[in-house]
């Protein structure tokens, strides 16, 4: 909860006191807000309470959950301006990239409420030839308190990316927002609470990671976590404890791959904003290109003729906003100094890209392989581009990484060929980012990008787990699972399974 908003300039220390903490604005050091550090003993109770809303919430129908979310959809449709005001005030990000990010968050919100009666209904498998008497049915049962963690780079898209499939499905949902968001996250509940039919269906605990690992620990009975993938492995450590289940959603290394025959014009213009957009802080962003040598010149004097145009700043007319974790202004460094020092040629920006709190656009070209930039999530306006002499090389190369986010292909006959021999997660052809904007496929990695899914169909079984139903339709002579089986019963099994699966083998 919002517990009070103020103006002020300084931005020495996040921590006020030692039961609160405040959020600050990244660009002008404006505090937005001072918020709980919620204990461990407040993290229980409010997984106690939201245990008790699990079994109203899932004994509601489809059709009543998804009027909930239509409804919260309207009303977060109806404070769009609001929230994308407190989403750039909170994380530095242009007004209109702030607006893009709850619009699509609706979108997820809609999809989740709509779909989920399709995809989770019951269903009727097959028994088979030996069980032919049976029914068989698979039902899909909420896990009851899923908690959700959340990163502060789309605080709004990212988390509804869980909370709204989580919801669908007949979940409750206790949320701990990024210490850097914890604004717009108490916003998201706020928005909820006005059309939630009863209390504790979505609760926010605000707080840092003693919060969010008081939250792991906690009684929940599933865990979804987005965020870093040296905190996703603490987090996997904390729920092996307890055999809670866990989405990981981590970090990334997305590789660009450009074809000779790729529309060079309109892959340097998006990949531009795949890599820059947000500051370059997207876990989807783009932070290598391997482009053909048949095209590369082009692709690079395309691409930075036009990142010579970007402005960061936070006022109208910024393309980009500042590093909303101070921190990470110290990873963008060494990765650019790593390169640079390992013989890299900078065609845009340099070693002194770094002003302030705002990193001017760095592109580096001929960058070793094994460099900090190739190998490791900069997640900084920053963008490699090595080139290739064909696309087995660039498959290979954007493959090699510990990551598998996403990636992106452009080329006009082979992009769909490129992108079955990608180890990652999710890949757009001729287009950036396009995926997460889509609610009826699945978001999510390998490898150290994590495990699970939220979005699409997958997202809602995510949140689910299969209760397996069998029953006799009627007795037949031939029982097999009893003590008093007949001789003839194991006959009959025998020729049956003879049946069915005896085959000359060659
Ligand atoms: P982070 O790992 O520092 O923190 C993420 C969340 O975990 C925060 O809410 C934090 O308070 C909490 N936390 C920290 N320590 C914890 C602990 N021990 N136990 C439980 N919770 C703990 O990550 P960040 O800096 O907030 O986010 C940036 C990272 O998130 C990047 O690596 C980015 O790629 C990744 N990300 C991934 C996706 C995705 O969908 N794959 C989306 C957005 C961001």
């Amino acid at each position: 909860m919002l517990i009070k908003s103020q103006s002020a300039k300084t931005k020495s220390t996040r921590a006020k006191s030692p039961s609160t903490f405040e959020s600050l604005n990244p660009a002008t050091g404006e505090v937005v807000g001072v918020f709980p550090l919620t204990t461990k003993d407040e993290v229980n109770d409010a997984v106690a309470r939201a245990k008790v809303a699990a079994d109203r919430w899932a004994n509601l129908s489809f059709r009543a959950r998804n009027i909930v979310l239509r409804d919260w959809a309207s009303i977060l449709t109806r404070d769009m301006k609001e929230a994308a005001e407190l989403i750039h005030r909170e994380t530095g990000k242009p007004l209109s990239d702030a607006t893009l990010e709850v619009a699509l968050a609706i979108e997820h919100i809609g999809w989740a409420g709509k779909f989920a009666p399709k995809v989770l209904s019951r269903q009727s498998r097959p028994a088979g030839l030996l069980m032919f008497n049976m029914a068989a049915q698979v039902q899909r049962v909420p896990f009851g308190v899923v908690g959700v963690i959340g990163p502060w780079n789309y605080p709004i898209f990212t988390p509804v990316g869980s909370i709204a499939y989580a919801l669908a499905a007949g979940n409750t949902v206790v949320f701990k927002p990024s210490e850097y968001t914890p604004a717009i996250g108490s916003f998201l509940e706020e928005s909820f609470k006005r059309i939630a039919p009863f209390r504790d269906v979505l609760t926010v605990v605000t707080g840092d990671s003693t919060t969010g690992s008081a939250l792991t620990e906690s009684a929940v009975d599933k865990i979804s976590f987005t965020g870093s993938t040296r905190t996703a492995k603490k987090v996997a450590a904390a729920c092996a404890e307890r055999m809670t289940p866990v989405v990981l959603e981590c970090g990334g290394k997305d590789a660009v791959i450009i074809d000779k025959d790729a529309d060079v014009k309109k892959a340097a213009e998006m990949t531009l904003w795949h890599a820059m957009s947000n500051a370059g802080q997207s876990c989807i962003g783009a932070e290598r290109v391997y482009v053909h040598h048949q095209v590369a010149d082009q692709f690079k004097s395309e691409i930075v003729a036009r990142a010579k145009e970007l402005t960061p700043g936070f006022g109208d007319g910024a393309k980009y906003g500042p590093a909303t974790m101070p921190s990470q202004l110290k990873v963008i460094k060494a990765h650019i100094d790593d390169a640079a020092s390992k013989g890299a040629t900078f065609l845009l920006g340099g070693r002194d890209a770094i002003k302030g709190g705002y990193v001017e656009p760095v592109i580096l070209a001929d960058v070793p392989e094994d460099s900090l930039a190739v190998t490791d999530e900069t997640f900084g306006p920053t963008l490699v581009i090595n080139t290739v002499s064909d696309m087995d090389e660039a498959v290979d190369l954007a493959n090699a990484t510990s990551y598998g986010l996403g990636a992106a292909v452009w080329s006009k006959r082979n992009g769909k060929r490129i992108a079955t021999l990608l180890k990652c997660g999710m890949v757009s052809i001729n287009s950036a980012f396009s995926f997460a904007a889509i609610g009826a496929v699945p978001f999510g990695g390998v490898k150290d990008s994590g495990y699970g899914r939220i979005h699409g169909a997958e997202g809602l079984l995510e949140f689910t787990y299969p209760r397996t139903v069998v029953k006799r339709r009627f007795r037949i002579p031939l029982e097999f699972t009893t003590f008093e089986r007949s001789a003839r019963a194991d006959r009959i099994l025998i020729r049956l399974v003879r049946l069915m699966h005896k085959r000359r083998i060659r």
